[in-house]
């Protein structure tokens, strides 16, 4: 593709310099997204002719001397649970059948008014319930580094877009590591901001309390321009802060100088991951005290409950987020029913995936009347905890560095018929969602051929901090710039 695996800066820069046009770039990114389909299956629908139609008029911006912004002529693609009006959407079910959206989410205001070019929606796991993208309505997403591997989940349609060089930005939605996770699996950044930092206004609700939009790039100065660009208060979503944004990209200064990292010892245990990801970690860490950071070990001593207390919070949400698909509202409708009982059930029943209804399940479950208490307002308990833990460890250190997941990207089915083993290799994700903090996944080496993923945990609010540090790495490494498909 022209301008494949170059930065946001380099593309800015060719297209100010005239040695590149919006409409070239958006014209590789749909060639190269058809040329992978059969392959990978990344993307579940472009928007071939609006997206050519933008690009020519960000040409015609560019020409007059008045970009939007920086990102202007760029092409990005969205995760399918994040709406466009006048587009479809289905969340990778079979319920959302024929829903367009009558509004745009306010990612996607941000990002017009940017100049960005929405090319199209990635594959993402049913609702965004998964670790694998392989529970999707549109078919099984696999791995530019090894196409027999999952791409990881729920996002991972549009990590891999990054990955394969389709397009060099996208978006994802976070819950329990849905942006992390891939992003590991796939060799790029991906980072979940703070709860509340990028409106959720348009976003199809899995975990409302959990739920947090973010960015995918190659680089950690990428999301820097990313992130600025969506993140912000919304009146329209009660949850979003209304902090300044601070100049992201102006807070990579390149050092790492005087901030203390926090390593969690019970995210550093043998048994638990790959030694071999574990060992990646421990030398991107090493490198990051040879930059002049110091560290000291923290501890976070409700880890281990955090995927209990997330699988109740999150399914009991999600039972009654996903209760608004009744057949009657939204998509599918289920046809030939006796009555509207009926009309619910098959709807239901029809349109919802095994995966979507075993959550469904069991948030009824441990939100019914006998269960409450036992489950979900334990789970709640813990999940204070789970926060305090964070907010002593922070009083000693100014981020955490752990893994983004206990392994490399693993191979289709092997999780698939098993999803207790699916949800525990989450534990090192979900307790950020839970807390609320700000979290960063970067590429940190290869292990046997794939990529393994540094995980950066930060103070609420602080995504600077972590940007700042990812990117100082990535002044000094070049595992980010290893591309699926390149030897070692
Ligand atoms: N894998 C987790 C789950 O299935 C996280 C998903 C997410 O972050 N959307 O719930």
């Amino acid at each position: 593709m022209a301008g494949e695996s170059r930065s946001l800066a380099a593309l800015r820069r060719d297209l100010d310099a005239g040695a590149l046009s919006s409409r070239e770039l958006v014209d590789a990114a749909l060639a190269r997204g058809a040329a992978l389909h059969d392959r990978l299956r990344l993307m579940v629908g472009l928007r071939e002719e609006a997206a050519r139609a933008e690009a020519a008029e960000a040409d015609a911006r560019r020409a007059a001397g008045e970009p939007r912004s920086r990102l202007d002529g760029i092409p990005i693609v969205l995760k399918d649970n994040v709406l466009q009006q006048g587009e479809p959407s289905t969340c990778a079910s079979r319920i959302l059948e024929g829903f367009v959206s009558p509004y745009d989410s306010t990612v996607v205001e941000r990002l017009r008014a940017a100049g960005a070019i929405i090319l199209g929606r990635a594959n993402m796991d049913e609702f965004a319930m998964g670790s694998s993208t392989e529970h999707s309505v549109h078919g099984v997403s696999r791995n530019p580094w090894d196409p027999e591997r999952t791409c990881g989940g729920s996002s991972g349609g549009p990590a891999a877009a990054v990955a394969a060089g389709i397009v060099p930005m996208a978006l994802g939605s976070d819950t329990g590591g849905s942006i992390r996770q891939p992003a590991s699996f796939c060799g790029v950044v991906g980072m979940k901001p703070t709860y509340g930092r990028v409106s959720r206004w348009g976003l199809v609700a899995y975990a409302s309390s959990l739920d947090q939009i973010g960015p995918f790039a190659a680089s950690a100065e990428d999301c820097a321009w990313l992130l600025e660009a969506i993140a912000g208060h919304d009146p329209r979503d009660s949850t979003s802060l209304p902090a300044p944004v601070p100049d992201y990209a102006a807070a990579l200064s390149g050092s790492v100088e005087g901030l203390t990292i926090g390593l969690p010892r019970e995210y550093f245990v043998a048994e638990g991951a790959d030694a071999e990801v574990l060992a990646a970690v421990r030398a991107a860490v090493a490198e990051l005290e040879a930059a002049g950071a110091r560290t000291v070990e923290v501890s976070l001593p409700h880890t281990r409950y955090g995927i209990a207390a997330y699988y109740l919070v999150a399914t009991a949400e999600a039972s009654s987020n996903l209760a608004r698909f009744d057949g009657v509202r939204y998509g599918r409708r289920a046809e030939g029913v006796k009555d509207l009982d009926d009309l619910y059930r098959r709807s239901r029943s029809e349109g919802f995936g095994d995966e979507v209804k075993r959550r469904v399940l069991l948030g009824t479950y441990v939100l019914s009347a006998g269960y409450y208490d036992a489950y979900y307002k334990k789970a709640q308990q813990v999940r204070t905890l789970l926060r305090r833990d964070f907010d002593e460890a922070f009083a000693g250190c100014d981020l955490i560095a752990t893994p983004t997941s206990p392994e490399v990207a693993f191979r289709l089915g092997e999780k698939s018929a098993d999803p207790l083993s699916m949800y525990l290799s989450d534990v090192y994700t979900v307790s950020a969602n839970l807390a609320g903090i700000p979290g960063i996944s970067l590429p940190c080496g290869l292990v046997r051929g794939l990529p393994a993923g540094l995980q950066l945990l930060g103070r609420p609010l602080d995504e600077a901090t972590l940007l700042r540090v990812a990117d100082a790495y990535q002044r000094r490494t070049d595992h980010h710039l290893r591309r699926a498909g390149e030897p070692a």
